[in-house]
């Protein structure tokens, strides 16, 4: 296939992220020129249903006005001030205020930030410095999971548990454990029922904070769903039972909610539809719908407590980002949240669910499907060579991206986690457009076998 000019120059200059740079000279790049609803349009006008809401994050999808109208207003108002030394300004205020109010769990105070990695390298740097204001400095071990994504940066990409962030990165670092992944139809053993694998998760937890030493293990981190792990809903009971390892051993439980948050999985929080109770949540994505890069890190009062006492000794407390609460990007947030409340966005993705998930059960007959599985508005589809075995693909087959060409074609974004393939639209999708969104997902799988 020839390339265009504008991929040519775009494969001379751009090094893109998350891409096979081996491989990416020879298929070229989708080059997208607008966008509106939950379509996407590229350079010759082609539309695709946004299948991915991008990253799991366009939640009101494309082309919202109300969103660009309050960027400008904000932008033309107070562009800019920090939140540093006691700077404060009314959108940053009354975000933190919303946030409190909407969180599952009791929330002292909301650090802003700018991304997911941001949010969750500074839970890390946040626990640390608890433990060191409490006088337990050898508290400081981080336990994540196998397969989980938390971000990119030194600290969140440690807690990422995919092969791809730490081979040849030489991550991850030191004090950063991962425990087992909670995918009962890859790791569940024969007849070992959802219960059993789920107390047999926790076990492997148990046995790896006991090994570690207790009073080494500070925090531990999860997903209710793991999203780029392959949209993994963890089996009946887990959480229930992790926390209960959690909470005997004094183990500080960081919700990471950067997809399940604001209603991907039919509630505000993802961890109250999964009943997981953590200490503190980190947001970002659907928290402005991806029109601004806004994160928050939602701390509780024994966290904020250490920095007034770590700011007794040091004389600040040494951590925050030029944009850590910018005031366009709050501005755009509050307005997020104040439309997923007025336009009860949240309760009619959660009405939308029961539609999106039965068209993703019926895929589970396909000859190519493994498992279909979901909750709310997210799911994947993880293909097999062989179903009775549940054998895998040879991942040089390549075939999770062969099929994402092939949906492509059929005007379809979604994306491959190694052969699982994953659906997530903005959650303002329709009945109707989530039938047609399906109907391009089946032609893609009989394309694809
Ligand atoms: N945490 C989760 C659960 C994510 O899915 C992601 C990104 O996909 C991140 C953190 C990292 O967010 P960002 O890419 O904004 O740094």
């Amino acid at each position: 296939m020839a390339l265009t000019n504008l991929q040519v120059r775009d494969l001379e200059t751009v090094l893109h992220p998350y891409t096979n740079q081996a491989t990416i000279r020879d298929t070229g790049t989708l080059v997208l020129e607008r966008a509106k609803g939950i379509y996407v349009y590229d350079v010759d006008g082609k539309p695709y249903i946004e299948g991915m809401a991008g990253l799991w994050c366009t939640a009101l999808g494309y082309g919202n006005e109300e969103l660009a109208e309050t960027a400008y207003e904000q932008m033309k108002k107070l562009s800019f001030t920090h939140l540093f030394g006691g700077k404060s300004h009314d959108p940053a205020i009354e975000l933190a205020e919303k946030l409190k109010e909407k969180a599952p769990v009791p929330i002292s105070k909301v650090f802003f930030v700018c991304s997911g990695s941001e949010a969750n390298d500074s839970q890390i740097k946040m626990v640390w410095y608890m433990n060191n204001a409490l006088g337990r400095p050898q508290k400081k071990k981080i336990i994540s999971r196998l397969r989980a994504y938390h971000g990119v940066t030194i600290a969140s990409a440690s807690l990422t548990g995919l092969p791809a962030n730490h081979t040849d990165f030489d991550l991850p670092i030191s004090g950063i454990l991962h425990t087992s992944c909670p995918h009962y139809y890859r790791f569940g053993l024969e007849g070992e029922t959802e219960e059993e694998f789920a107390s047999r998760c926790a076990q492997d937890l148990e046995d790896m904070i006991l090994r570690e030493g207790p009073d080494t293990v500070a925090a531990f981190i999860a997903e209710p769903v793991m999203g780029a792990g392959g949209v993994i809903v963890p089996p009946k009971g887990y959480f229930e039972k992790i926390m209960a390892v959690c909470r005997r051993y004094d183990v500080y439980m960081i919700a990471d909610e950067v997809i399940c948050g604001f209603g991907r999985l039919g509630e505000w929080f993802g961890s109250s539809v999964l009943g997981y109770k953590p200490d503190a949540i980190s947001v970002a994505k659907a928290l402005t719908s991806a029109y601004m890069p806004v994160g928050a890190v939602m701390i509780p009062e024994e966290m904020y407590q250490a920095t007034i006492i770590e700011s007794k000794k040091t004389g600040t407390f040494g951590h925050g980002f030029t944009y850590s609460g910018h005031p366009v990007g709050a501005a755009v947030a509050l307005k997020t949240l104040e439309i997923y409340e007025r336009d009860r966005i949240i309760e009619k993705a959660a009405a939308k669910a029961p539609q999106f998930q039965a068209h993703l059960q019926a895929l589970a007959d396909h000859p190519l499907v493994g498992e279909a599985r979901g909750v709310g508005l997210v799911g994947a589809l993880e293909m097999v060579a062989h179903k009775p075995t549940k054998k895998a693909f040879e991942a040089k087959a390549g075939l999770g991206a062969y099929a994402t060409a092939i949906a492509q074609e059929e005007g379809l974004i979604i994306r491959n986690l190694g052969d699982s393939l994953a659906i997530c639209p903005p959650l303002i999708i329709t009945p109707e457009e989530i039938d047609d969104l399906f109907d391009r997902v089946a032609r893609t799988l009989d394309r694809t076998l």
